[in-house]
């Protein structure tokens, strides 16, 4: 803390005034080592050399416990901008307690964004004769920068008389560590993201491709529905509101993709996944027609509702049919079987299975599966169990896969009812 300006100027002299064209700043900066630093620099009358070799061994012991904390006290008063430092304070600012400073040399050493904290802190604490706590950064010589805390009050025996004393503590380890922390958590947000370009590519194709792939089957059969008149008036109308859901379904997903890439929670509504799971057979109906599938649900009635977001939990059902309808593709030789069941787990948990009759995974690709752009088909991304899992995940569930016994393989995912 530094006394250097006039406490009687006007503000209009504040914003105008630099380090380098102030007169107070010109003030120098006092030792309070060796014999003065235990008696106030207000104290005129010299002190006798017996004082001073009986304050000498207190005044080590200060200095030590300065030095063993990393702080440097200092003194400073308002009246007269006279500010007095101890060894330490000298040694944390990165001068020679020999130098002769003046307070401009101080505004040097702090760096440019900080000059204005120390500066408000100065006027603020010389007219409400209150407390003082800054964090500053100074630039050392060599270029090393040095985080500084300082904390300074009006000096207790006579608050009135403008003194101040403070301490000014070197942080920077703590403060780089908290600098780390704070850039791995930054790290670990950015890495739940779809990271690069490609992968967020990868992510929109693949969400986009199911919506789109079912409008254009949607419109076929529309198209044969209405060749057959009257007769296929139902039909037909059943087509369009496929065509209008997926459509829908489409602009929702750019939303969530959107948040996704930015790192937005998931919205968060009440949801029953039954009414989920539903929607999602309904949207797939045509598909499963055309891949000569039977699929068939049993849903636990009276399930809690769960809390998430609605659009992304539908993703994760049509994701896991979808891999289920390429699975059963290669099925020629039984029924082309998907089953769905929801029921109510131990731990208050509400569980989806996807059963299929396809060709099932290979055990050893089970690490992988969930990974990114891990993928067995040729025209295959990758992207739709890592979407699940981390959809899933980041509804505080949890998502797993097993082979069945004889045919096919079971996906398996948990939500944790709403309290
Ligand atoms: P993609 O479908 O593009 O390959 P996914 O992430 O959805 O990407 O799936 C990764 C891999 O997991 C698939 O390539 C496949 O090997 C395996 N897999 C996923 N679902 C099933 C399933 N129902 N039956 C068998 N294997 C599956």
């Amino acid at each position: 803390m530094n006394g250097s300006r006039d406490r009687q100027e006007p503000a209009s002299r504040k914003a105008e005034q630099r380090p380098s064209d102030s007169k107070k700043e010109g003030r120098r900066v006092r030792s309070c080592d060796a014999e003065k630093s235990v008696v106030s620099q207000e104290v005129k009358a010299p002190l006798s050399n017996k004082v001073i070799s009986l304050l000498e061994p207190v005044n080590e012991f200060v200095e030590d416990i300065q030095a063993l904390n990393s702080a440097g006290f200092f003194g400073w008063n308002t009246r007269t901008g006279e500010v007095t430092w101890s060894k330490v304070t000298y040694e944390i600012f990165g001068f020679d307690a020999a130098s002769e400073l003046v307070i401009a040399d101080v505004y040097k050493r702090i760096r440019e964004e900080d000059v204005s904290l120390l500066r408000e802190a100065v006027e603020g604490s010389a007219q409400e004769k209150g407390d003082t706590d800054l964090r500053l950064r100074l630039i050392l010589p060599g270029s090393s920068v040095r985080y500084v805390r300082v904390c300074a009050h009006p000096e207790r025996r006579d608050p009135l008389s403008g003194r101040y004393v403070g301490v000014a503590i070197d942080i920077t380890s703590s403060a780089l560590s908290e600098l780390e922390l704070n850039a791995s958590r930054q790290e670990l947000a950015r890495k739940k993201r779809p990271g690069s370009l490609d992968e967020m590519g990868a992510w929109v194709v693949h969400e986009l491709a199911q919506p789109l792939s079912s409008i254009v089957m949607n419109g076929h059969a529309c198209m044969q529905w209405m060749s057959t008149g009257i007769a296929g008036a139902d039909e037909a109308k059943d087509c369009v509101q496929r065509i209008v859901n997926s459509g829908h379904r489409a602009t929702d997903m750019i939303q969530q993709i959107r948040r996704l890439a930015r790192g937005e929670k998931p919205a968060t509504a009440h949801a029953s996944v039954n009414e989920i799971v539903e929607s999602s057979i309904d949207l797939l109906g045509e598909t499963f027609k055309q891949n000569h599938i039977i699929c068939t649900s049993s849903l636990a009635p009276e399930l809690p509702a769960i809390s998430g977001d609605r659009t992304q939990l539908q993703q994760v059902l049509i994701n896991l049919l979808s891999n289920a309808v390429q699975s059963l593709a290669e099925v020629g030789d039984r029924k082309r079987k998907i089953f769905i069941a929801t029921r109510m787990s131990e731990g208050k948990e509400v569980l989806v299975m996807v059963e299929d009759s396809g060709t099932g995974f290979r055990v050893q690709d089970l690490p992988l599966m969930f990974s990114r752009f891990f993928t067995t088909k040729a025209d295959g991304m990758g992207m739709g169990l890592a979407i699940c899992r981390t959809v899933i995940e980041a509804h505080r569930g949890r998502l797993w896969a097993l082979n069945n016994a004889k045919y096919g393989a079971t996906f398996y995912f948990t939500l944790p009812a709403s309290t």
